[in-house]
């Protein structure tokens, strides 16, 4: 329940005014999958869309914390407000506790232009995926000006995720064969910017020469030199080689983050990538809802159960009992 004298109202108004508190109990509404939390995304969206946002995926173990902090740090520097959405889909810890633990940022833990939460709880409605989007959203809301989402991994769950960023940024490291197979197998398209992280690391330039290979083979696809007027000027992904531990390379990091910026603005890419976002999610929490309602509905239903045991019996095929239950729940 929200507490007397907190009424949404002065919650939502307090959240664009940018208060801390507010936004962390926001974002817990929404991570609980309270209705509060949804009638309060529902009243701040007008505000959203102002914060640049970006998704940072990649295994465990290869310095996305460290790299977010060193970012931050280098956001900080320029004046902006940032935020961080710490997410791991497989962890079976709610609230992310542990993995709050494990972000590197302790130093912009005092900062009040930096703010840092992590999300682990599966509960909500339309999943993970759909309670981080919210979140970005408050997060956006409430004026950060950056807004930079890291998820453990790299499977679907993952990208799934980070998907509604407008930037997406790869971390890899040397000598982690396991991520350039992901890349290789398509598991995700193909990132805006490529990290290779720990460039202290001797393998490093075997390391970026296997990426430029995958990306060339990925560019090969595509009209060569792109077409100007259809597809406009092509994003070429860059990889940038840092050593977050140290700050090195950051500069080049933040500068290549910009000019992604810029690219999208430019060709119109940030819209239509935005709208594509929008519309699978509220594809994923329609989906989601129906799946729930229609759960709900046949969780005593005899006539479902009676289904089931001809499946089970292989008296019926699993399509056709789907057919079959479709047709008696359509609306
Ligand atoms: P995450 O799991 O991807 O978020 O990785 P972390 O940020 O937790 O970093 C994992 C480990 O790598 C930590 O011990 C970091 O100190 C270390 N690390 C991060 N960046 C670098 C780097 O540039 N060089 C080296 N050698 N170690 C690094």
């Amino acid at each position: 329940m929200i507490a007397p004298g907190m009424s949404t109202d002065s919650l939502a108004e307090r959240l664009l005014a940018g208060d801390r508190r507010a936004l962390a109990r926001a974002i817990t509404l929404v991570e609980d999958d309270r209705p509060e939390g949804w009638e309060l995304v529902r009243e701040v969206y007008p505000h959203t869309g102002k914060a640049a946002v970006y998704g940072f995926t990649g295994p465990p173990g290869v310095g996305k914390s460290t790299l977010i902090g060193a970012l931050t740090k280098a956001k900080r520097e320029a004046g902006r407000s940032v935020g961080v959405l710490s997410i791991d889909p497989s962890s079976p810890f709610t609230q992310g506790a542990l993995l709050g633990d494990r972000i590197r940022l302790t130093e912009h833990f005092l900062d009040r232009g930096v703010f840092i939460r992590s999300m682990a709880n599966r509960g909500a409605l339309g999943g993970l995926s759909e309670a981080a989007l919210q979140a970005a959203l408050l997060l956006d809301a409430a004026g950060r000006d950056d807004v930079l989402v890291e998820t453990v991994g790299v499977g679907q769950a993952e990208i799934d995720i980070i998907d509604h960023a407008d930037t997406i940024v790869l971390v890899l490291m040397p000598g982690s064969g396991d991520s350039i197979q992901a890349l290789k197998a398509g598991v995700m398209e193909i990132p805006d910017v490529i990290v290779v992280n720990k460039a202290d690391h001797p393998l490093t330039d075997t390391m970026v020469r296997e990426i430029r290979g995958v990306l060339s083979l990925a560019n090969l696809d595509e009209p060569p030199g792109g077409d100007a007027t259809a597809a406009g000027r092509r994003w070429r992904v860059p990889i940038v080689k840092t050593e977050a531990a140290h700050g090195r390379g950051i500069d080049e990091l933040v500068q290549r983050l910009d000019e992604h910026r810029e690219h999208i603005l430019a060709e119109g890419t940030l819209q239509e990538r935005r709208g594509r976002n929008l519309r699978n999610e509220v594809l994923a929490i329609a989906t989601a809802r129906m799946r729930r309602r229609l759960e709900e509905e046949l969780r005593e239903d005899a006539d479902f159960q009676r289904l089931l045991g001809e499946v089970v019996e292989r008296r019926l095929d699993p399509a056709s009992a789907a057919s079959e239950l479709l047709a008696q729940h359509q609306r």
